[in-house]
């Protein structure tokens, strides 16, 4: 039997309510806190959840990153803290799908702990485990994980959860899709019965239904997803392009938006780091970001990303997904996505907390199935855009002499006179 949702609510269209973090019950350092990380008003989902959180209510939470739903299980978790003098090993436990997720909650929670004394670690796979275990022995009272990684120290007797008084599932069905299910029942059973547990998830099809019957006691639903899951403010359109022209349409794209920080979507790794080469041939500011790479270098091209040192980050959807870096005003889905779903996580990147974004993919002529899908699942037509000028099938080289291979390099520059590469990195 499925689990009856209690209470659904729907507050999802303007993100800011008429609640004020006065009226929540917070203490004075959490108030403070709040105010220096610029958090003037909850948004619904914090209104919604931070109450019943204190309450001590199970809930699941529907709703998608990008609403503050981060901060509104954070908040009250902290709250409710016990001493280190009482508690030594963790109260509280985070599982997200991606290790960036991971490492964008813990900096969220240390954001929101300020003026107290709390200390959350992050744990997740590509990293030495040494490092972690020495933060594992501080005792820190948050730890914040993906699911392999956390059995991973569970086995090594490094993690204990024998005091835990909270447990969240952040983004639970991605967590799922990604097969971390067995993994999440592991970690679930080796938590006290007597406990708080938080599921988020942008949908909550029956296996999170299920998930949540089974490991949750009378779980409150709220609803914040909006009816529409891209938010009203994201632009979305669409060229009907030859793959032979997407690159040189993709610089055509850049070179006219000028965009604040774009978000290039490429559908297998080896195409990211493909179109990451030629583009960081003509541009500077360029990073690429898939799951082939090292944890430090993933790492380190996130924090630059999120410091706006990057202005064009080309990765994949499994890195993707979760990404919230407020520059963000142009995602391009330089491959359509393989399932609609995906569609809506990339272009939920852009319009973060309610600012403009914008949306191009690059439709190749025999993919207007998958384009119609999109549509369906957004309920909305995407707009074709125009580019005046550009050939949308001619192919790249123009010598017709020279063979055609789709994915060529561009030629290299004539050094007399400077070439392309300084041309393109100027208008760029
Ligand atoms: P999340 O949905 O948790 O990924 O949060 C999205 C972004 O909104 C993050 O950068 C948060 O730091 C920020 N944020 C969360 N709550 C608030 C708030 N009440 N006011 C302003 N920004 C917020």
């Amino acid at each position: 039997m499925e689990p009856e949702p209690v209470l659904t609510t729907d507050i999802s269209h303007s993100l800011k309510t008429d609640v004020g973090f006065d009226d929540l019950n917070l203490s004075d350092v959490m108030l403070a806190a709040l105010e220096s990380a610029g958090y003037e008003y909850p948004t619904p989902i914090q209104a919604g959840l931070i109450p019943r959180v204190l309450e001590g209510v199970d809930v699941v939470g529907q709703a998608r990153t990008g609403t503050g739903k981060t901060a509104a299980f954070a908040i009250p978790i902290l709250e409710r803290l016990l001493s280190r003098k009482k508690v030594q090993s963790p109260q509280a436990i985070i599982l997200t799908p991606t290790r960036e997720l991971a490492v964008q909650v813990r900096d969220e929670v240390v954001k929101l702990a300020k003026g107290r004394k709390a200390d959350c670690v992050a744990l997740y796979g590509g990293k030495p485990i040494r490092g972690q275990i020495e933060k594992l022995r501080a005792h820190p009272q948050i730890v914040v994980g993906t699911p392999g990684r956390v059995i991973d120290h569970l086995s090594r007797r490094t993690l204990d959860l024998s005091d835990l008084r909270f447990v969240v599932l952040d983004e639970a069905d991605r967590m799922l899709d990604i097969g971390f299910r067995p993994d999440i029942e592991k970690i679930l059973r080796q938590c006290p019965s007597e406990r708080q547990t938080l599921l988020l998830s942008a949908t909550v099809p029956p296996p999170i239904a299920r998930l949540a019957q089974r490991y949750m006691r009378d779980p409150e639903s709220l609803d914040f997803s909006p009816a529409e899951m891209t938010v009203d403010t994201i632009e979305q359109f669409y060229y009907t392009v030859d793959p032979e022209r997407k690159f040189d349409l993709l610089v055509r794209l850049l070179k006219r938006e000028k965009p604040q920080q774009a978000l290039v979507f490429c559908r297998t790794k080896r195409g990211s780091e493909k179109i990451y080469r030629r583009l960081s041939k003509l541009t500077q500011h360029v990073a690429c970001l898939n799951g082939d790479m090292e944890q430090n270098k993933r790492d380190r091209v996130m924090s630059e990303f999120r410091a706006g040192q990057t202005r064009v980050l080309v990765a994949t959807d499994i890195v993707g997904r979760g990404i919230d870096v407020s520059g963000i005003s142009h995602i391009i889905n330089y491959d359509m996505p393989q399932f609609s779903d995906d569609y809506v996580h990339r272009v939920g990147r852009t319009g973060r907390m309610g600012r403009e974004g914008v949306a191009y993919s690059f439709v190749m002529p025999e993919e207007g199935k998958e384009l119609t899908r999109i549509e369906q699942r957004i309920n909305r037509l995407l707009k074709r855009d125009e580019m005046p000028g550009f050939d949308f099938t001619r192919p790249a080289t123009i010598d017709t002499a020279a063979p055609q291979t789709p994915e060529e390099e561009p030629p290299p520059p004539p050094p007399s006179l400077g070439g392309r590469k300084k041309k393109y990195r100027r208008a760029l």
